[in-house]
């Protein structure tokens, strides 16, 4: 079985989630992406990539586009109800 997970719709479909790091030492600001807002203004079929993302991203405390992603499933998080 291989599941594609290289665009923003394939992570929603597979209940994953992003998580934005930011690499300024100084800051290190941490948030969880909302792909449901991502795939609304970029699509569900853009990729969901670092390579792809970050250079639509910046952090919202210092501005700084130094950001990892971090991908996990929901099913491993301990998400309760929403
Ligand atoms: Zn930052």
């Amino acid at each position: 079985m291989s599941i594609s997970l290289n665009t923003i719709g394939a992570l929603i479909d597979t209940d994953h989630m992003l998580r934005a790091c930011c690499n300024n030492p100084k800051c290190r600001h941490y948030a969880k992406l909302d792909l449901e807002y991502l795939a609304s203004k970029l699509g569900r079929d853009h990729g969901s990539m670092h390579k792809d993302l970050v250079p639509k991203l910046k952090c919202s405390k210092c501005k700084s586009r130094n950001i990892s992603l971090i991908l996990s499933a929901k099913s491993t998080e301990g998400f309760g109800h929403v």
